[in-house]
């Protein structure tokens, strides 16, 4: 567990060391204000007991009070049934997901807990202020949101700026980090052009961390406007492609 942020009631922690075999690393992030508890992106059913447990020694009495999830990907969704049969929380994922997340066996009793995030955001209010679910589409999901943290000023961010097999959990050396999150970028995010987007928003934030869902995290305006300038002229996706059809297999 690592903590990122605490001043008074507000909190920010992680786990990222649960999991493991074949599971792609995860980070699993919690907020808390006072009376108020978020899990960002709970992940799958083998970390789900362990996580569960972990997470309710941190959170006031009533425990988790909201879930969001960034996308539909399994490594984000999959136990929302526990979690949602477990507490008394609120999950929130985007309106495109809507009729596809139950098939991850979401119970009747507790589907109607599960609430849409419209395409142009919302801000929730927590604690002493608000989080904001800030529009992310397509980075890399048609349906993604991140979270934006004024309290902390952390941004985070599901699987941008995510990096596979980075050696520390904290960025230390940007130039050094960089190719634990190149070929994952270059395959998963879709373009350039939605890339220079999300710069664009980020940019007209206050963001002293950020914050993915895999690999190590961004803490410091350095390394954040690092990750950004990167992001801005990275070929991705469909930039990468060559024209064409598509070669059918013989
Ligand atoms: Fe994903």
């Amino acid at each position: 567990m690592l903590t990122l942020f605490e001043h008074g009631s507000h909190k920010n922690i992680l786990w990222h060391d649960l999991g493991g075999g074949e599971m792609v690393q995860a980070n699993q992030h919690v907020i808390i204000d006072g009376e108020d508890s978020i899990i960002l992106d709970p992940g799958g059913h083998k970390i789900y007991s362990q996580l569960f447990g972990d997470v309710s020694t941190h959170l006031p009495p009533g425990g988790i009070r909201y879930i969001f999830l960034s996308h539909q990907d399994p490594d984000i969704v999959a136990a929302i049934n526990g979690w949602l049969m477990v507490s008394e929380a609120t999950a929130f994922a985007s309106s495109l997901w809507m009729r596809f997340i139950p098939h991850f066996g979401v119970d009747e009793l507790v589907v109607e807990r599960l609430k849409p995030i419209p395409d142009e955001g919302m801000s929730l209010p927590f604690g002493a202020g608000h989080l904001k679910f800030v529009p992310a589409p397509f980075l890399h999901s048609a349906g993604n949101f991140h979270v934006y943290d004024p309290a902390s000023k952390i941004l985070y961010t599901g699987d941008l700026g995510a990096s596979i097999g980075a050696e520390t959990m904290m960025v230390e050396d940007f130039d050094a980090h960089v190719p634990s999150m190149k070929g994952f970028h270059q395959r998963y995010m879709p373009s350039n052009a939605i890339l220079r987007r999300f710069v664009q928003t980020a940019r007209a934030l206050d963001i002293e961390c950020i914050a993915p869902q895999h690999g190590a995290i961004f803490k410091g305006r350095e390394l954040v406007g690092a990750l950004l300038d990167w992001l801005e002229t990275l070929e991705a996706g469909v930039d990468l492609m060559p024209d064409g059809p598509f070669a059918i297999p013989g």
